[in-house]
């Protein structure tokens, strides 16, 4: 049987990138259907992130295979991605996310459709090059891919969200229920059976991107802080080095005292400083480790997912 493929497009501000994106994606989703590689029934579908322009008046428009979803207001990139992705599982067999700006190259999608019908439940698109984004936009986020893995959050060098999933992938993806999303961060921890496709990656079609400096920080700073208590445990690690370094700062006061060369009450301030500060922040440690436990309870994640079950 066939399958049904939906695409899921957040859209914020994207008046100017929307008929062009239409356009291009109605045509491959009829040359699919064409070579008989998915179903009729496939659908795109536009998540309107709170749009302030025309948006929503565009998408209204399409009709044909664009399905508009409207979000209350602005609530982000990754929870209008969510709310598509949770939407088209629903209806579909398989869904692909992409950005409405046309930055991902389209004829990817036939190649991830391959690794799907090879079985493959998650395909992410990976950027062979990123020549078209700014130097700066490169390297700081070369850069957050590095830091990300180097504290303990498995992400997918150089992937974004384009990215196709089963619905299988989608339905384990519903289980973690956590606000602080960072999908960039959780769909590996699902894990599963997958793989990843190349593509170039060009320039944006038209108007300004929607993620300027500060939304970058924030997007960092929330993946950071949602999958790694690392930072909590370099607290304590500190207060242990400085609390060895405290006992030769007291060796070294002693020394002095018993030269002799020193005004009264100096060696016992310098001691304490050094001893209470040691001790301190091991507490501030200790105390953000119970923290770090909370958080990730609070998070309720799945524990497991089981991939298949034999011998029944
Ligand atoms: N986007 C969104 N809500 C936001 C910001 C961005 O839905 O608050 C969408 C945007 O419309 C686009 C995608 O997220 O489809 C990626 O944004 P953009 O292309 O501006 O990011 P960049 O490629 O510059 O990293
Ligand atoms: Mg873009």
């Amino acid at each position: 049987m066939k399958k049904t493929l939906y695409i899921v497009v957040p859209c914020y501000n994207e008046e100017e990138c929307l008929n062009e994106t239409t356009k291009r994606l109605s045509k491959k989703l009829d040359n699919l259907v064409e070579a008989n590689v998915i179903d009729k029934k496939s659908r795109i579908v536009y998540v309107d992130d709170g749009s302030k322009d025309k948006t929503w008046e565009k998408i209204e428009s399409f009709g044909g295979p664009v399905i508009g979803v409207k979000l209350s207001r602005n609530r982000g990139h990754q929870n209008a991605l969510l709310a598509g992705l949770m939407y088209a599982k629903e209806h579909a067999d398989v869904v692909i996310s992409m950005d409405a700006d046309l930055q991902d190259d389209i004829d990817a999608i036939d190649k991830m459709l391959d690794k799907f019908a090879d079985g493959y439940e998650i395909v992410y698109g990976v950027r062979s090059e990123r020549k078209n984004d700014t130097t700066f936009k490169r390297n700081t986020a070369l850069a957050f891919y590095k830091l990300m893995n180097k504290l303990g959050a498995e992400v997918v060098y150089n992937s974004a969200d384009y990215r196709l999933m089963s619905k299988r992938a989608l339905e384990e993806l519903a289980e973690y229920k956590e606000v602080n999303l960072f999908l960039r961060g959780l769909v590996p921890l699902i894990g599963l059976k997958s793989t990843k496709v190349e593509y170039p990656r060009a320039e944006r079609f038209a108007g300004e991107s929607k993620y300027p400096l500060k939304k970058m920080v924030k997007f960092a700073w929330d993946g950071i802080t949602s999958f790694s208590i690392k930072p909590i445990r370099m607290i304590l690690w500190l207060g242990v080095i400085i609390f060895f370094i405290s006992l030769v700062i007291t060796l070294y006061a002693l020394i002095m005292k018993l030269l002799g060369n020193v005004v009264s009450g100096w060696t016992f301030i310098i001691c304490s400083i050094w001893i209470l500060g040691g001790l301190q922040m091991i507490s501030l440690g200790l105390v953000g480790e119970y923290i770090g436990k909370i958080y990730a309870e609070s998070k309720h994640r799945p524990r497991y997912t089981i991939e298949k079950i034999i011998g029944e």
